[in-house]
């Protein structure tokens, strides 16, 4: 379990959806959480750096402190049963255009993200009130932006929440490239019709 976690942690790194120091990964295993330590660079982490938290937010297992958003990952986990991975990424573009972003623009999206993307307004990171607000909305929803934060995605396993992150940051791409083709090529729809 560890030893994908890390996998993934990698991979988001790789493509772009952490930065060296911020974003968050766990998973949960009974009722235990694995979670990525706070202020470690993340291509570098290894197995030892991860860090094991009980559903209270005691430190089980693990030398180093957990992600300041540990207690966004709890309250997500209390809420949702049926979640197994919560993934937190500081993605530029979905962050930026938030409640802007059209599911429609990509047609396989809606599988992905059929409850739609909530939005969580501005409210401090590691607080307590974001990460009741957030688990709130993803009540309903596996994916929400916290506006000028960033993304968070839940699934039933790492893939699935991973797979999210990167639907909704194609999704974004498809809103903005959308609005700056139908203004820079005007007549192509024109052109295009039957
Ligand atoms: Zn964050």
């Amino acid at each position: 379990m560890a030893e994908e976690l890390l996998r993934y942690v990698k991979l988001l790194y790789r493509r772009g959806h952490l930065t060296l120091l911020s974003g968050n990964v766990s998973v949960r295993e009974g009722e235990f959480i694995l979670v990525t330590p706070t202020r470690r660079p993340k291509p570098f982490l290894t197995v030892d750096d991860l860090v094991w938290i009980d559903l209270e937010g005691r430190v089980t297992r693990g030398s180093l402190k957990p992600t300041s958003e540990w207690r966004m990952h709890l309250e997500i986990y209390k809420r949702r049963r049926d979640v197994n991975a919560v993934v937190h990424t500081h993605d530029v573009l979905p962050t930026v255009l938030a409640g802007r972003i059209d599911l429609s623009a990509l047609s396989e999206a809606e599988a992905y993200l059929g409850g739609g993307i909530g939005v969580v307004p501005y409210l401090k990171p590691g607080s307590v009130e974001l990460a009741k607000a957030t688990a709130s909305v993803m009540e309903s929803r596996d994916v929400v932006i916290l506006e000028r934060h960033g993304v968070v995605a839940v699934g039933g396993d790492l893939a699935e929440a991973v797979n999210r992150v990167e639907v909704v940051l194609d999704l974004a791409k498809a809103t903005l490239y959308r609005e700056v083709i139908n203004k820079v090529f005007p007549d192509v729809r024109e052109l295009s019709r039957p």
